[in-house]
């Protein structure tokens, strides 16, 4: 009789449904229009799968970081909707293309002042605070009169520094100089919020919130519960259970050492998979709703866990290394980081499925 070959590749299982659900749920709070956020690859979910998605339940505005995302991202979308690009464009980039720079500064401006508008428009950004991209207030102030005339700005925009900190008190300055800023340009719409702003309610609604990582499950109110519903789960097969005698290393440097009689299981993911090294020792895997521990260093390819608390489990098997049992951001506490490094790090080895919307 011919046995099964066992599972030897992760599954990374991305549910689109639930990033539309997100979605939702930011429009109905921000109450005014919200865009798609995909850049990274839509933070590492796969940005065509995610946008045309989003697309489908009615977004109309896409974010991305670089030209050549925008590129890739309109080949995916179709014409409809528009996609801007937050680094705005290289050199030479095509002005009859369908893309929307975001111009950061006053060279920007100069370079399309000189060429002629791009065709479809462009967003200014003003820097209220961020100190990163987009116009300084003494920038602002040396814009000669008429300087955007002809420039068919869509938008004018600022982004949010501490959002994700409800009391510093840059979310109260912020808001306030964009007001400022933005009244020189009457009648041009506004785009303020990202996911954490959008929960600060009607003190940063504008007329296009641009919200990522709360699409993709990643808690936009640290230290309250997460209101967005969990996107992702990445499942890691057993390559094989070993019997390893109390007193016996385990892994490179033979850092984690037996307690006890254990079984180890080594899985087929590791750091080259985005798994973090500094996981080792740290992380844990969900078996059959049960978390267990991680031993030993994160390799390359391949990570040990402590599963002798878990006898039924058999080569082939997948553990649950990030999803509802582990959220991202759990995964990234634990690593010392944030939710965004943990999905933007996800690799390229994980065959992808994707849940439809
Ligand atoms: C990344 C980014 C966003 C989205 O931020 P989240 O915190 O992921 O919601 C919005 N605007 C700009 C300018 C960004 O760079």
């Amino acid at each position: 009789m011919a046995t099964e070959p066992l599972a030897t590749e992760a599954l990374l299982q991305v549910d689109l449904a639930a990033i539309v659900s997100n979605w939702r749920d930011l429009c109905a709070r921000h109450g005014a229009a919200v865009a798609g956020v995909v850049k990274a690859d839509g933070y590492g979910l796969g940005a065509p799968a995610v946008a045309r998605a989003l697309a489908g339940a009615g977004c109309r505005h896409f974010f991305v970081a670089q030209f050549s995302e925008g590129v890739a991202l309109r080949a995916a979308l179709g014409p409809v909707p528009a996609i801007a690009v937050l680094s705005g464009f290289p050199p030479g980039a095509d002005p009859s293309g369908t893309l929307v720079p975001v111009l950061n500064g006053p060279a920007d401006i100069a370079a399309w002042a000189a060429a002629g508008p791009p065709a479809a428009g462009c967003i200014l950004h003003l820097d209220t605070g961020m100190e990163r991209l987009g116009l300084s207030p003494a920038e602002r102030a040396t814009l000669v009169p008429g300087a955007l005339d002809g420039l068919d700005l869509r938008f004018v925009m600022t982004h949010l520094a501490c959002a994700d900190e409800p009391a510093h008190p840059l979310n109260a300055a912020q808001p306030a100089r964009f007001a400022e800023a933005a009244a020189a340009f009457p009648g041009i719409p506004r785009s303020l919020a990202n996911s954490a702003g959008i929960f600060h309610g009607a003190a940063m609604a504008s007329d296009l919130a641009r919200p990522g990582c709360a699409l993709y499950g990643i808690n936009p109110t640290p230290g309250h519960d997460n209101p967005m519903r969990q996107v992702l789960r990445l499942l890691v097969p057993v390559l094989q259970l070993r019997h390893v005698p109390a007193g016996t290393p385990v892994g490179y440097g033979a850092t984690w050492v037996a307690k006890r009689d254990s079984r180890v299981a080594t899985i087929a993911a590791g750091y080259a998979d985005g798994y973090l090294r500094a996981l080792s020792s740290r992380g844990i895997g969900i078996v059959a709703g049960r978390p267990v521990p991680l031993v030993g260093r994160v390799s390359m390819d391949l990570i040990t866990l402590d599963v002798t608390d878990a006898p039924d489990l058999r080569p082939g098997d997948r553990v649950e290394m990030i999803g509802p049992g582990q959220t991202p951001d759990e995964v990234a506490a634990l690593a010392g980081t944030i939710g965004y490094e943990v999905l933007t790090g996800l690799g390229a080895r994980y065959r992808r499925q994707y849940l439809p919307a």
